[in-house]
């Protein structure tokens, strides 16, 4: 049986995908999009995690530490290259400020997690792949999927799409629902952006079209970055040309996860909170005039 590193379980989610899920986060990532909502989910390792909030400032994790990675200055300070994960930091703190992101689970674990508030799902609802980018551990998440299926779950992946076109295939046959976010079509953009070209993602949207998968198409929208009316109407109007019936959200961009940037000790670099009714609107116009007709709002 596979196993595959997960970061976070949410249960009774309503934003991803139809109905009340739960929804799994699988770590590992190969874009690095700057507004990430997720920083902890990034790297496909386990990855040390400290909240400066309620941290005592005690000390004790800086001594038990083997490796000297922990300093005590204004706060906390954590040399992540000396970093073992080894967990006694979080074995000694008092205020249980530190904490492992990452955990090495087997498919039937996974699948467990999920369908353990099956009887709440309805007849919409069900479970969630989510990450990081869950194509990057594709043979754990088919696993994981294919039990739930036969568990008699709906299912649905969250993904970015940059990935072999054989993982995108291979997950045709577990998952009822694609979640599929195009963030950029200027390709320089997306590259310089993200980290990398975008011509995978599209074409493996593409081929999900062409195999009658059950896609929606998301956009999020964040200022400085996305949130512009020549990247709105570019998506939408390549959207509109490769499927006129395509399904297409505009995600309001949500600042909260400032709060992790600053557990991680990075700079958030978005500036502005979420667009108001008016802007959002506005970007809603420009899909109806490049012929979008399914436009779903949150
Ligand atoms: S997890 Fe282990 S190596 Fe990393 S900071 Fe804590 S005690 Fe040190
Ligand atoms: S042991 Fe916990 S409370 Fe004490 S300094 Fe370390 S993280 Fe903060």
């Amino acid at each position: 049986m596979k196993t595959g590193v997960i970061f976070e379980l949410t249960r009774f989610a309503t934003h991803d995908g139809a109905g009340l899920r739960s929804t799994l986060f699988l770590k590992g990532c190969p874009l690095s999009c700057p507004w990430c909502q997720n920083p902890e989910g990034i790297p496909p390792e386990p990855l040390l995690w400290h909240n400066p909030k309620v941290c005592l400032q005690c000390g004790r994790c800086v001594a038990v530490c083997p490796t000297g990675a922990l300093t005590l200055t204004d706060r906390i300070h954590v040399n992540r290259e000396a970093c073992t994960c080894c967990g006694s930091c979080v074995d000694a703190c008092p205020a249980a400020a530190m904490s492992i992101s990452g955990q090495t689970v087997t498919a039937r674990e996974a699948a467990d997690m999920l369908l353990r508030d099956q009887v709440f799902f309805g007849p919409d609802g069900g479970v969630t792949l989510s990450g990081g980018e869950v194509l990057s551990q594709w043979q754990f998440a088919r696993e994981v999927l294919d039990l739930c299926k036969q568990a008699g779950a709906d299912t649905a992946v969250e993904t970015c799409l940059l990935a072999p076109q054989s993982a995108v295939e291979a997950m045709l046959p577990v998952a009822d629902h694609f979640l599929v976010d195009i963030k950029f079509m200027d390709p320089d953009l997306h590259r310089s952006c993200l980290g990398a070209e975008n011509h995978q993602i599209l074409e493996n949207y593409q081929f999900l079209i062409s195999r009658g998968a059950d896609v929606l198409v998301r956009t999020p929208l964040i200022p400085g970055y996305t949130a512009t009316e020549d990247n709105i109407r570019a998506i939408a109007r390549y959207l509109h040309q490769t499927d006129p019936n395509v399904r297409y959200e505009l995600l309001n961009f949500n600042p909260l996860c400032r709060s992790k940037y600053d557990a991680l000790e990075e700079d958030y670099p978005v500036q502005g909170g979420a667009l108001s009714a008016a802007e959002m609107d506005s970007f809603y116009d420009i899909l109806v005039q490049e012929g979008i007709s399914q436009i779903i709002k949150e």
